[in-house]
C-alpha cells in the first residue's frame, strides 16, 4: 500500500489546502512507513460541500441499488484482504494472522451484512393510518480510532451509506493508511462521487473541524470518554444528533459452577488480544473466593504464553500510559502475578502482558481505562458481590458470564448494566447491536440497529 499524498473528496485524489504531514510509524520498529497530509478546516470544508451535493442523489436511488454497491465494496474488500491485512499490521503492529482474521475479516463481513440489510430493512412502515418513511439523516461526519481501524471505519460508512447518507472521514492519525485503502475500495466499487469522502489529520484540527461543521447533520464517534464528551456538547449545542462509542472496564464473571480453566484461558486471550486496545475487552476478571488462588494461577500461566506471541501498542505515548497505569496498581497494592512495567524488547512500543491478583474494585487499574494487555482478577463473596463489582464501574460496553448452565449465567447477564454479553465464551456477531449503557456511549452500530442510527422517520397522515 502506497500513501496518497492527496485528499480522497469528490471521487477523486486532490490536493491537501495545506503542506503539513503526518509520519506513519510502525510500532514494531519505530520506522516511518509512510506520510499522509495533515487535513485542514479548509480541507474538511470542501469534503462536506462534496457531500452534500451528492447528498439528494444517493438519498433517492432504490435501496437495492445501494445495496447493490454495497455488494461490490465488499467484493473490493474480499479480493484486497491481504493487503488490508498488511497494512494493518504495518501501521497498528498487530500480527498478520490476527489482522487476516480480524482487522480484514470483520469489515468484510460487517460491510456484507449492510450489503444484504440495504436490500430488505422495511425502509416504509404502516402505523394505523399513517405510512412512516425512515429517511436518511443526510452528511454523516464519522471520526474514528486507531484500535480496529478498518472495522471502525466500515461500522459507521456501510450502514450509513446503507441509509441514503453521504460521509466525510476523518480517520485516526495513527492508522490512515488502510483509511486510504479503504477510500480506493469505495472508488473501485463504483460508488458515486462525493458520497463517500475522506480528510485524513489531526484530531483537534480536521476532526474538530468536522464535528463543529453546521452542514454535517450527524456526527458518529468513537474514541476516547474525554473527547466524546466534547463532540456531544459540540452536537448538543448545535441540536445535531451524535453517536458515541467510548470506553469500557468490562467484567468477565466467572461463577462457582463455570468451567473454570476454559473460563480464564478464554478471559486471558479476550484481553491479550489486539494488545490489549480492545474498548469491549474483559479487563476485570471476578472469581469466587473459594476458586481464587487456582484462576490467578491459571491467568498467569496463560498470559506469560502471550510473552512471545504479542504485538506492540500502538504509540510510544499509549506505551507509557499503559505502563503508567501497572505502576499504579503496584502502588496501589495490587499483587503482580504475571508482567510488568519494564519494557519486554527494544525497539517498537512492546508492553508485557500483565496480570495483577489481589485487585480490589476501588483501584485505579479496576476502574480506568487501560487500552493495553493488562488483566485485574478480583475476588467476589457471593453472586450479589459479583453483581456489585461488575455494574461498579462508570463503564457498561460489554461482559462476559460463565456458569454450568446457560441459564443460570443468562439470569445474572441480565441484571448487568450493560450492552453486550457473551455467555459461556458465545462469539462475535456483526448482526448483534454493539454501543454502551452509562458512560460507554450513546447509540448503537451493527446489524438493524446500526442502520436505524442513521435514519429519521417522516409520518404521513391519511
Ligand atoms: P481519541 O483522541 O479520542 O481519538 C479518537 C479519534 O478522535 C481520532 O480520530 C482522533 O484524532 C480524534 N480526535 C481527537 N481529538 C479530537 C477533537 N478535539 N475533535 C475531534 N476529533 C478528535 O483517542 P486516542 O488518543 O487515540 O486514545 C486515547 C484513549 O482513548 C485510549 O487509551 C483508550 O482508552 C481510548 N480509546 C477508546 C477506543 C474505543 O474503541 N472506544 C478507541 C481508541 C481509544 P487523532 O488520531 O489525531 O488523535
Ligand atoms: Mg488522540
Amino acid at each position: 500500500m502506497k500513501a496518497h499524498d492527496g485528499m480522497y473528496i469528490d471521487g477523486a485524489w486532490r490536493s491537501a489546502a495545506g503542506r503539513d504531514t503526518i509520519d506513519v510509524v510502525n510500532p514494531v520498529d519505530e520506522q516511518v512507513i509512510g506520510r499522509v497530509p495533515a487535513g485542514t478546516a479548509e480541507d474538511v470544508e470542501a469534503a462536506v460541500r462534496a457531500a452534500r451535493a451528492a447528498f439528494p442523489a444517493w438519498a433517492a436511488i432504490a435501496p437495492a441499488e445501494r445495496a447493490a454497491r454495497l455488494a461490490a465494496l465488499r467484493d473490493v474488500l474480499v479480493a484486497r484482504k491481504d493487503e488490508i491485512a498488511e497494512t494493518v499490521t504495518a501501521e497498528l503492529g498487530s500480527p498478520l494472522k490476527f489482522s487476516q482474521n480480524v482487522h480484514a475479516g470483520t469489515p468484510i463481513a460487517v460491510a456484507g451484512s449492510y450489503a444484504e440489510l440495504a436490500a430488505t430493512y422495511p425502509f416504509e412502515e404502516k402505523a394505523g393510518n399513517s405510512v412512516v418513511h425512515h429517511e436518511p439523516i443526510g452528511v454523516v461526519g464519522a471520526i474514528t480510532p486507531w484500535n480496529y481501524p478498518l472495522h471502525q471505519i466500515v461500522a459507521k460508512v456501510a450502514p450509513a451509506l446503507a441509509a441514503g447518507c453521504t460521509v466525510v472521514l476523518k480517520p485516526a492519525e495513527d492508522t490512515p493508511l488502510v483509511a486510504q485503502l479503504f477510500a480506493e475500495a469505495v472508488d473501485e466499487a463504483g460508488i458515486p462521487a462525493g458520497v463517500f469522502n475522506l480528510v485524513t489529520g489531526l484530531g483537534p484540527v480536521a476532526g474538530q473541524a468536522l464535528a463543529e461543521h453546521p452542514d454535517v447533520d450527524l456526527v458518529s464517534f468513537t474514541g476516547s470518554t474525554a473527547v466524546g464528551r466534547r463532540i456531544g456538547a459540540t452536537a448538543g449545542a448545535a441540536v445535531k444528533k451524535v453517536a458515541l462509542e467510548l470506553g469500557g472496564k468490562s467484567a468477565n464473571v466467572i461463577l462457582p459452577s463455570a468451567d473454570l480453566a476454559r473460563a480464564v484461558n478464554v478471559g486471558v486471550a479476550n484481553v491479550m488480544s489486539n494488545s490489549g486496545q480492545t474498548c469491549s475487552a474483559w479487563t476485570r476478571m471476578l472469581v469466587h473466593r473459594d476458586q481464587y488462588e487456582e484462576a490467578v494461577e491459571l491467568a498467569a500461566t496463560a498470559a506469560a504464553k502471550y510473552g512471545e506471541r504479542i504485538g506492540p501498542v500502538v504509540n510510544a505515548k499509549q506505551q507509557a500510559r499503559v505502563r503508567g497505569y501497572i505502576e499504579k496498581g503496584l502502588a496501589e497494592g495490587a499483587r503482580l502475578v504475571a508482567g510488568g512495567p519494564e519494557s519486554p524488547r527494544e525497539p517498537g512500543y512492546f508492553v508485557s502482558p500483565t496480570v495483577f491478583a489481589d485487585v480490589t474494585p476501588e483501584m485505579t487499574i479496576a476502574q480506568e481505562e487501560i487500552f493495553g494487555p493488562v488483566l485485574s482478577v478480583l475476588r467476589y463473596e457471593d453472586e450479589e458481590d459479583a453483581l456489585r463489582i461488575a455494574n461498579g464501574t462508570v463503564y457498561g460496553l460489554a461482559g462476559a458470564v460463565w456458569a454450568g448452565d446457560e441459564a443460570e449465567a443468562v439470569a445474572f447477564a441480565r441484571r448487568m448494566d450493560t450492552g453486550q454479553v457473551d455467555i459461556n465464551g458465545g462469539r462475535f456477531n456483526p448482526l448483534a447491536p454493539f454501543g454502551g449503557y452509562k458512560q460507554s456511549g450513546v447509540g448503537r452500530e451493527l446489524g438493524a440497529h446500526g442502520l436505524t442510527e442513521y435514519l429519521q422517520t417522516k409520518s404521513l397522515q391519511f
